[in-house]
């Protein structure tokens, strides 16, 4: 029999956070191994529970959320998200404007297969939330990877993302805060990515899912309010700042001039149209989340437990010889660096199998967020501290180890 193969449109798609290096962690813990995860932004196994008050209102909730809904979504649901866009600032949002998805990620790929046609192209970061790359990929575009700077907080480089503007260029993806690098952009780098997009005809998509995740009193700025012209995307959901991954509640929100937009607006409409609707139970938890204080702000907040394990983890993995990282000012990520000359690491998938093989310890390759040298992986901080001990403990274990070799 002939072999049955996957289609053409997935040859450049890739997703490494749920890759083969995590198989082989499933397979290791089928054979009995205890393993500290440090991979994955699921924040409800590290007793990170959801609010008590939107567990309750979704169990209330079930018994009317038995029928599809509205494909962009329950009333209640928009309402409560128009309400937060007005609260970001972001000017001349309607309940239309406004699709209710299956967590963020769904919308992902639904912004992206209704706007391109084979070669075009979409500026995304690097590093990225490598959904972003494997949508456009996907969806039959070319993603275009402009760096992120490292030696200036993870921001964005301005002229890179100018010089990698073609005339095949559609739109430009911002995480922001960044999953992986916990970056938060100022107002001047999204003014000017703006002015960019502006110049260019450039759609901005803007991942806003981390936007209530923030330390040290830093402020999150909607990019989407600093323009009323340029069209603007922006994703938002329950996910994180509301510690319900498992819910799959997302949304995006469109804004900026519409009219010149309207036949994409109809693709959106009608890909919103053909899975019929988001689940309608996890729907009826955002009015609830958006509505009260049950956000995750104690737990950023100083002596709050993110906060807590965000400053151990930092200072523990830059104790470590040739290991740097910029701290992070949101989000549970953080992206060190090991330095080449102590590390020269080739592959770093292969350098992440390895420390899970020898320590039981799992983190996700740079190279997994689309960064171009195998010099860098990112830690999540959402387990208990004495996890967290002990797992940079056997990484720095495993790193010594290494400049031995
Ligand atoms: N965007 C970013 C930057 C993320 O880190 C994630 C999940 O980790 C998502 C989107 C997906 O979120 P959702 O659970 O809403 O699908």
């Amino acid at each position: 029999m002939e072999p049955i193969r996957k289609s053409d449109k997935l040859a450049n798609v890739c997703y490494d956070i749920r890759g083969p290096v995590l198989q082989k962690a499933k397979q290791m813990e089928d054979e009995g191994h205890k393993i500290i995860k440090l991979n994955i932004g699921n924040l409800a196994p590290f007793g990170f529970d959801a609010p008590e008050e939107i567990q309750l209102d979704m169990i209330r909730n079930l018994p009317n959320a038995a029928g599809y809904s509205d494909s962009k979504g329950i009333f209640s649901a928009r309402k409560a998200i128009m309400h937060y866009t007005q609260q970001k600032h972001i000017k001349g949002v309607t309940l239309e404007d406004i699709y209710v998805g299956n967590g963020v990620s769904e919308l992902i790929v639904m912004a992206m297969n209704a706007l391109l046609n084979t070669g075009d192209e979409v500026l995304v970061p690097a590093p990225d939330y490598p959904l972003w790359t494997a949508a456009v990929s996907l969806s039959g575009g070319t993603p275009r990877h402009y760096i992120c700077d490292e030696a200036n907080d993870w921001q964005p480089d301005l002229d890179d993302i100018r010089a990698k503007i073609t005339p095949r260029t559609r739109a430009i993806v911002i995480i922001n805060p960044n999953n992986p690098t916990g970056a938060v952009y100022p107002d001047e780098t999204l003014k000017a990515i703006v002015a960019i997009a502006r110049e260019h005809g450039l759609i901005i998509y803007a991942d806003e899912v981390y936007d209530k995740v923030l330390y040290d009193g830093v402020k999150h700025t909607s990019i989407a309010s600093l323009s009323e012209d340029v069209l603007t995307l922006t994703f938002n959901g329950l996910s994180k700042n509301y510690r319900s991954c498992g819910y799959r509640a997302g949304w995006v929100v469109v804004s900026g001039d519409k009219r010149p937009a309207a036949d994409y607006i109809e693709g959106l409409n009608m890909l919103a149209s053909m899975r019929l609707c988001a689940n309608v139970p996890g729907q009826f938890a955002i009015q609830t989340a958006l509505g009260g204080y049950q956000s995750i702000d104690d737990l950023v907040a100083p002596g709050g437990r993110m906060r807590r394990q965000r400053d151990l983890a930092h200072e523990l993995i830059t104790a470590i010889p040739g290991v740097t990282c910029v701290k992070p000012k949101a989000t549970l990520y953080m992206f060190p660096r090991l330095d080449p000359q102590m590390y020269p690491i080739e592959d770093d998938q292969q350098f992440i199998a390895e420390l899970l093989e020898a320590e039981r310890v799992l983190l996700v390759q740079g190279t997994g967020f689309n960064w171009p040298h195998p010099d860098h992986f990112r830690l999540v901080f959402l387990p208990h501290e004495d996890d967290l001990r002990d797992a940079i403990a056997r990484i720095a274990r495993f790193l010594a180890g290494y400049r031995k070799r």
